[in-house]
């Protein structure tokens, strides 16, 4: 990890506007590591204005969880990434595995809204990771390359330099079991090498995060294997002493 780090944080659908001034606080007595850290919060839709205010000066950025790929029309209940934009939020989760497994979201939806979001200038985290027993059949790369290879298919070299891409275990999420920092960098070297033959020297510079489980007890050997340029953190996201000190462990 050489340039600075990136650390996100997903609320999922948790939080409050008490957690966003809470939070904004917290973060705002700590200058100088969001200077030095690239610090994200992705809330619920409902916070997102509340947030992008309390952290207009503050050297946080905002995104969304999830967006539609059409910019308007008759999508009940959905979010297009205009009115994100229109907002101030500046990134998006896209094929968070919840949203995979719970909401039908299929690598072509997927591959849908990267390329509305990109194209419209958001920076897009493509979330992507084998389930447990994927890994136990040591089907887990080629599962990432399928997720990887559907979602890219159609992005230009001006979108690809929007994209962000978080591995994330599906084993890993929300069950307090890490996987070992070798096991990471392992796929994170996997993912580099693909970028970077689809993208050339683009894919260099693409961020690849990990999630699953980071929290402060963690966070610093994971942050120091050389292909994690930061993280995606859910639970510990919630609360203020906890995304504080990983922030710190991706400051390094
Ligand atoms: C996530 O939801 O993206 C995540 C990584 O969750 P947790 O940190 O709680 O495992």
């Amino acid at each position: 990890m050489s340039k600075a780090a990136l650390v996100i944080g997903n609320w999922k659908m948790n939080g409050s506007a008490a957690l966003v001034r809470t939070m904004s606080e917290a973060l705002r007595e700590q200058p100088q590591l969001t200077s030095a850290v690239n610090v994200v919060i992705c809330p619920p839709f409902t916070l997102l204005a509340e947030l992008t205010r309390q952290c207009f000066y503050d050297n946080i950025a905002v995104g969304a969880q999830t967006v539609n790929a059409q910019d308007n029309g008759a999508h009940t209940g959905e979010i297009s990434v205009s009115m994100l934009q229109e907002l101030g939020v500046e990134y998006v989760l896209i094929g968070h595995s919840e949203r995979r497994a719970c909401y039908a979201e299929t690598n072509p939806v997927i591959a849908a809204k990267l390329n509305t979001a990109t194209a419209a200038g958001l920076t897009a985290v493509l979330c992507v990771g084998e389930d447990k027993q994927q890994r136990e059949q040591q089907q887990t790369w080629e599962v990432i390359e399928q997720q990887l290879a559907s979602a890219c298919d159609e992005l230009t070299d001006t979108q690809a330099a929007r994209l962000v891409v978080a591995y994330e275990p599906v084993w890993a999420i929300g069950t307090g079991e890490t996987a070992t920092p070798e096991q990471a960098q392992h796929v994170h070297s996997q993912i580099r090498q693909w970028l970077v033959k689809r993208f050339g020297s683009i894919g260099e510079k693409i961020e690849i995060l990990y999630g699953g489980s980071v929290k402060a007890d963690n966070a610093a050997q994971l942050f120091a294997q050389e292909d994690i340029d930061g993280g995606l953190i859910g639970g510990a996201s919630l609360k203020k002493q906890d995304f504080v000190a990983i922030i710190q462990a991706a400051q390094g």
